[in-house]
């Protein structure tokens, strides 16, 4: 049988095994509607309380700040216009970075059409942003700023914390998200200073189409859905049951064995990174190599185009990714890696590779086996390579 080895956990994982054991009664014998006040419902409404404090346990929040959403995007449309159309009174001026994901960026577009200014935060060599810089971008008129915790493209890790502390300080909302942070980094909404945070469960082993939105308590912010009495009535609509079941189960097993499986995945990180780094010439690592999530691999291969690797590791069996899934299809170079100063030809040269729990110390090997054969060939035929020294 041909080989699979799934280097793409950034883009979604798999689902846990048991996480579709908690699912499967939901699909089944448990089919009551949450909000119905026979008894027959409370398996549903008892099941889907009980995910709420699980989700709400693992990043040290209160139950009732936890609301349910379809995505990550939906938590980060949610967040960000919400709070901006509660709080235009005070202020029009909102402050992000240039290397958020596009469900933050284009949430921004839209609101600069509705006349709200945006700062978009410069980010160093290695993806961080300046501290300094943030705090010469606040304004009198600045009434929310939205930092991603870690990159999905080349896996930084930012100051959430201090920033935090400096908008509780200024009196302004602070929403991070942490959609790529959730089951791999620990997480405290209090020690961060956040008052809004996003995630969404595919991303850590629960299924598609479900996500989550911590909102403090106290927090001005518009209601995402209106209708029926759910969730408080912020976010209308009867509950995806099973869905949100396996959010609440995955999460759960996210922060067990933590700093085990967590130092697994770092260890196979590092072997793939030096592997790499160490055997092929004119290559890069995006990213920093300290403060970088345990899963992300993100690497430049000079002279020759990242759709050719992954198509040829495609061919051997290997699922990677030339950014971020949803800028597939997209010609322009990423947005992140130009915004960390690579020009636009190294950035054509990029892949991410993104390890998960289940990926293995052989799956590493084949990988870096695969880029020895690839990377030369793909060099041979690319005229950009005629004449370079070879090493
Ligand atoms: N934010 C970040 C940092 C992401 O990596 C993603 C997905 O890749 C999203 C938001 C969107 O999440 P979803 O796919 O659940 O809408």
């Amino acid at each position: 049988m041909k080989q699979f080895i799934y280097m793409d956990n950034a883009a979604t994982t798999r689902v846990h095994p048991e996480v579709l054991q908690a699912m499967l009664p939901y699909f089944g014998e448990e089919y009551g509607n949450p909000s119905s006040l026979y008894s027959f419902a409370n398996g549903a409404k008892n099941a889907i309380e009980e995910a709420r404090a699980k989700i709400a346990n693992a990043i040290g929040a209160q139950a009732n700040e936890i609301y349910f959403t379809a995505c990550g995007t939906e938590s980060d449309n949610w967040a960000v216009k919400g709070c901006a159309y509660a709080n235009a009174a005070r202020g029009k001026h909102i402050i992000t970075t240039a290397i958020e994901h596009h469900a933050i960026l284009h949430t921004m577009k839209t609101l600069e059409k509705e006349g709200f200014e945006v700062t978009y935060l410069p980010v160093d060599e290695y993806g961080r942003i300046r501290v300094e810089d943030f705090q010469q971008a606040i304004r009198p008129d600045t009434i929310l700023v939205s930092i991603m915790y870690a990159n999905n493209e080349i896996g930084v890790i930012e100051p959430i914390a201090e920033i935090g502390k400096i908008c509780r300080e200024k009196k302004i909302y602070f929403h991070t998200d942490a959609v790529q942070a959730v089951g791999h980094l620990r997480i405290d909404v209090k020690e961060l200073n956040v008052d809004m945070l996003s995630a969404s469960a595919h991303k850590f082993y629960g299924p598609k189409g479900v996500g989550f939105l911590y909102i403090r308590r106290g927090v001005r912010i518009q209601n995402f859905m209106d209708g029926g009495a759910q969730e408080r009535g912020r976010r209308a609509g009867t509950e995806n049951v099973a869905e949100i079941v396996g959010m609440g189960k995955a999460i759960e097993l996210a922060y067990t064995d933590f700093e085990e499986k967590i130092s697994y995945i770092s260890r196979l990180r590092d072997r793939l990174i030096d592997g790499i780094l160490n055997t092929i010439p004119f290559t890069r690592l995006n990213g920093p190599r300290e403060n970088r999530l345990c899963n992300n691999v993100n690497v430049s291969f000079q002279f020759i185009e990242g759709e050719s690797i992954l198509l040829m590791l495609d061919l051997r069996g290997i699922a990677a990714s030339s950014g971020s899934a949803c800028a597939t299809g997209s010609l322009d170079p990423s947005h992140v890696l130009l915004g960390i100063g690579l020009p636009h030809e190294i950035a054509h040269g990029s892949i991410r590779l993104s390890l998960g729990e289940f990926s293995t110390q052989e799956e590493v090997d084949a990988v870096i086996a695969a880029l020895q054969e690839i990377v030369p060939k793909l060099r041979d035929m690319s005229p950009l390579y005629e004449g370079v020294e070879r090493r």
